[in-house]
C-alpha cells in the first residue's frame, strides 16, 4: 500500500486531502502535516470514509522534513505549504530518497522574486537519489501547461502564440480580500508585468496592458498582463513559440484597494520599526485580511482558466481555445473549499496519482508540460475538472 504526505493544511490541503482520500485505493495511507496541527485535525474530521494521520511539522527545518517522511514512510509528499517551503522539502526528499510534487516555484520570503532557476538546479540530485520531482501541478501553474502540451500534441504543427487567461468571478461579500493566501497574491500582483516575445522578455508596469476577454460561462471582464510562472517553463518546451503572455482578470474594488495599500506602505516586505516592535507590513496586513480558508461559504459565481493558443497544422492558421470552468459553490459543497483552492488542489492530487501510478514517471525535476498531456486530461473530467475546446479559427 502506498503512503502519502501531504505539507501544508491551507485552503489547497484541505481539498488535496479530501480528494486523495477520494482516491485511497491509489493514495493508501494519507498523512497531512502542517505547522499548526490543529488545522489538519480540523480536516481530517472532515473526512469520513477514511482516517487521516494528522502531524505538526516546521516545513523551513530539513531536520524535521526528514524525520517525518522517514517516520511515515511515505512513498510521495505532497507539497501544499507555501513557496518558501519548496527547497528545504525538495532537500528533505533528495536526503530521504522520496518523490516530490508542488503548485507554485520557489519564492524567498524576503525578496518578491519567483523563479525555477534553484529548483530546476535540483535536477542531478533528483536524478542520482532516483526520485522525481514534479513542478507546478496546480491550475495555473500546472493545468495550463497541461492544457498547451495537449493543444501542440493535438492541434498544431507549431504554436506560435499563447495567452493564458485566469478569471475568477466569485464575489465572497467583502470590499477586499485574496483568494489565496496574501502575502503570495499580492506580491504576484503588485509586481511589473512581464510576457515573453521573439525570444525575451519584456517588462511593463503592474497592470500597464489590459484587454476585455469574454469568458464563456462568465462573460466579459477586463483582464491585465502579470508575470506567471509557469511562462518560464513553457518557453522551453513549446516548439515553434513566438510570444506567450498571462492575463488575469481583477474588479474595480480589488484594484483601488490594492493602489491604496501598495501607496501607504501596507504590501511592504521590509520590516519597519513599530512602537519599539519590529513588523513587516505586508505580514500584518495578512493578519487583518479574512483567512483565504473562510471565504469559502461566502464565494459565489465561476472560475474560468484557460488557454487561447494560436499557431498552424498542415500549412493552415489554427486557433483553439481550451477552458475549464468551475462554481464556487459546487466545490464548497464537495470539500469544503471555494474554487480557487479546488483548481488548485484537484491537479495536485492528479500529478500525485500520475506519479503513484508510474504514468508519469521520470526521475528528475520536470515541469508538466513534458508529459503526456493525455491522462491529466483524461483524470481531469472524471476527478472535478471538465474541460472544453472551441476551435476560434
Ligand atoms: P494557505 O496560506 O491557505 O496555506 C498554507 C499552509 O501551509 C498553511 O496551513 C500554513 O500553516 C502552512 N505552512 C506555512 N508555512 C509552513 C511551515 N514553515 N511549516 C509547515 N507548514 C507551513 O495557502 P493556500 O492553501 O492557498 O496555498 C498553498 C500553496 O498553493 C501555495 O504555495 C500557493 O502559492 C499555491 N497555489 C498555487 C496555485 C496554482 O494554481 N498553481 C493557485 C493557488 C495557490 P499555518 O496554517 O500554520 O499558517
Amino acid at each position: 500500500m502506498n503512503k502519502t504526505l501531504i505539507i501544508g493544511a491551507g485552503g489547497v490541503g484541505r481539498v488535496v486531502a479530501h480528494k486523495c482520500a477520494m482516491n485511497a485505493d491509489i493514495f493508501g495511507a494519507i498523512t497531512l502535516a502542517s505547522r499548526t496541527k490543529s488545522k489538519c485535525d480540523q480536516i481530517a474530521s472532515e473526512i469520513k470514509s477514511v482516517k487521516i494521520d494528522t502531524r505538526s511539522v516546521d516545513a523551513d527545518s530539513i531536520e524535521e522534513l526528514i524525520a517525518l517522511i522517514r517516520d511515515v514512510q511515505a512513498d510521495i509528499v505532497i507539497n501544499v505549504a507555501l513557496p518558501y517551503q519548496d527547497l528545504t522539502i525538495m532537500d528533505a526528499c533528495i536526503a530521504t530518497g522520496v518523490d516530490y510534487l508542488d503548485t507554485a516555484n520557489y519564492e524567498h520570503p524576503d525578496e518578491a522574486k519567483f523563479e525555477y532557476k534553484e529548483q530546476w538546479a535540483r535536477d542531478e540530485a533528483f536524478r542520482e537519489a532516483g526520485i522525481m520531482g514534479l513542478l507546478g501541478s496546480g491550475f495555473d501553474p500546472g493545468v495550463t501547461n497541461v492544457f498547451c502540451a495537449y493543444a501542440q500534441k493535438h492541434y498544431f504543427d507549431e504554436i506560435h502564440t499563447i495567452d493564458i487567461l485566469d478569471c475568477n468571478a466569485g464575489d465572497h461579500g467583502y470590499p477586499f480580500a485574496t483568494n489565496f493566501n496574501p502575502e503570495i497574491n499580492l506580491r504576484e500582483v503588485s509586481a511589473n508585468g512581464r510576457y515573453w516575445e521573439d525570444g525575451k522578455w519584456i517588462e511593463t508596469e503592474p497592470m500597464e496592458i489590459k484587454m476585455v476577454w469574454d469568458y464563456p460561462e462568465v462573460g466579459p471582464k477586463d483582464s491585465y498582463l502579470l508575470y506567471h510562472e509557469e511562462m518560464e517553463s513553457l518557453v522551453k518546451h513549446i516548439k515553434g513559440l513566438k510570444r506567450i503572455r498571462f492575463f488575469m482578470t481583477f474588479g474595480e474594488s480589488y484594484l483601488t484597494h490594492m493602489k491604496c495599500l501598495e501607496n501607504v506602505g501596507m504590501l511592504g516586505i521590509e520590516p519597519v520599526e513599530h512602537q519599539g516592535q519590529k513588523i513587516v507590513p505586508m505580514e500584518f496586513l495578512k493578519t487583518l485580511l479574512p483567512d483565504p480558508a473562510s471565504l469559502g461559504p461566502r464565494t459565489k459565481g465561476k472560475t474560468n482558466i484557460g488557454i487561447v493558443a494560436e499557431g498552424i497544422k498542415d500549412g493552415q492558421k489554427k486557433k483553439i481555445y481550451i477552458y475549464q470552468v468551475s462554481d464556487h459553490e459546487k466545490c464548497y459543497e464537495e470539500v469544503k473549499s471555494q474554487a480557487v483552492s479546488y483548481t488548485t488542489g484537484v491537479p495536485a492530487m492528479i500529478g500525485a496519482k500520475l506519479m503513484l501510478e508510474k504514468v508519469w514517471y521520470k526521475e528528475g525535476v520536470h515541469n508538466m508540460e513534458e508529459f503526456d498531456p493525455d491522462p491529466f486530461m483524461e483524470e481531469l473530467n472524471k476527478q472535478g475538472l471538465p474541460w472544453k475546446i472551441q476551435e476560434l479559427e
